[in-house]
């Protein structure tokens, strides 16, 4: 079976977080040095399919990275969505909002950034923060959250009908995992600047996010904008994953070179 088939939260169904290991590897028998060669054809595909993305310039890729901090999504920017070339691809990251951000809705700074025909647009985090920590920590009124899950599914039918692929990633590590990596962010120098004092008051109330999540997972994966859950204690196999499933993406969308109408072997070009 495919990554995508493995790793797709099917519409309509719960998955159960618990019982998903973050330190498993779905679909992939090999170890970390075949898991590194896995990745490169995918690489050299991606590249090869964001040029026909590019130059068809018919449709656009939007690709959302979700994760609990250390979770993994700059790893996955700088290993996997470096395949793309920066020129057609864009990378937004979401913090908390601005004031002006905040005088307009939830959507408005998504909008915004959402990738144009031919291009592929990355999200370090996204809209679903404002179904995440924005519930964890009742920043809005749960009658103002819930119907944000009917807002997001209406939002992003709509940027599909529109010309836009999209393909959500949740990765997935375990409370071990991020007290790993976040002690390497405290003991090395060069790691300091990654820590938040926040982040061990996420941290402190992870089962509520796990919540958050598995309804993010449930309500909103759709056939037009499908979630997946990708293990991600193990660095490689979260690339190789999403990689996978980008490639499987790139295949069904598999742009064309433009033809040219006009005779381009008669055109004669002055010495
Ligand atoms: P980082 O990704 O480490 O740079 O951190 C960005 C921070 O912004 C995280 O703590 C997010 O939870 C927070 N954030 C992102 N979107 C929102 C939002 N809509 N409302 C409140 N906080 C947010
Ligand atoms: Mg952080």
């Amino acid at each position: 079976m495919s990554f995508a088939d493995l790793l797709r939260v099917t519409p309509g169904t719960t998955p159960d977080l618990e019982a998903i290991d973050p330190d498993g590897t779905p679909g992939f028998d090999g170890d970390k040095d075949a898991g590194h060669e896995a990745l490169k054809p995918l690489r050299v595909e991606l590249a090869d399919f964001q040029e026909r993305l590019w130059a068809e310039s018919r449709e656009s890729l939007l690709i959302v990275l979700q994760a609990l901090d250390a979770g993994g999504k700059d790893g996955v920017i700088r290993k996997v969505v470096s395949a793309f070339n920066p020129q057609g691809t864009r990378v937004t990251g979401y913090g908390v909002p601005t004031e002006e951000e905040l005088r307009h809705d939830y959507l408005w700074r998504i909008h915004a950034n959402a990738p144009g025909h031919g291009r592929i647009g990355v999200f370090n985090r996204s809209h679903y923060e404002d179904v995440l920590v924005v519930r964890v920590n009742e920043l809005v009124p749960e009658s103002v959250w819930r119907q944000r899950y009917d807002q997001i599914n209406d939002f992003e039918a709509h940027l599909a009908a529109n010309g836009t692929r999209i393909v959500k990633f949740y990765l997935h590590i375990s409370r071990d995992e991020q007290r790993r990596r976040f002690r390497k962010r405290l003991d090395n120098p060069e790691k300091n600047w990654k820590w938040s004092s926040g982040d061990l008051e996420t941290r402190s109330k992870w089962d509520d996010f796990q919540s958050a999540y598995t309804d993010a997972l449930a309500r909103c994966s759709t056939d037009v904008a499908p979630w997946f859950i990708v293990p991600a204690d193990r660095k490689w196999y979260r690339d190789l994953a999403v990689a996978g499933v980008l490639a499987e993406t790139a295949r069904d969308m598999n742009p064309r070179w433009p033809v040219i109408d006009e005779d381009l072997s008669a055109i004669v070009i002055p010495e």
